[in-house]
């Protein structure tokens, strides 16, 4: 069990958060993605090997032309 760096009290849960991603007037809201979460101050800490699938899938979606997009991130 990972300690958590923050508030150096809480222990790091296995859990699902939302990561919400804008850029200019585009934004890319990215449901149940995998991450852990402190119990105590609610840290949410997305792996680097996540964060790069959601950079990467939101350059898709904004190359689409979208202006909102809701995506599942285990879809
Ligand atoms: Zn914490």
């Amino acid at each position: 069990m990972m300690d958590c760096a923050i508030c150096r009290h809480g222990s790091l849960e296995e859990g699902a958060v939302t990561v919400v991603l804008e850029r200019g007037d585009s934004t890319v809201i990215f449901k149940e993605v995998p991450a852990r979460v402190c119990d105590n101050c609610g840290e949410e800490l997305v792996s680097a090997e996540v964060n790069e699938s959601l950079l990467r899938r939101a350059e898709e979606a904004l190359n689409r032309g979208a202006t909102l997009e809701l995506l599942r991130y285990a879809a």
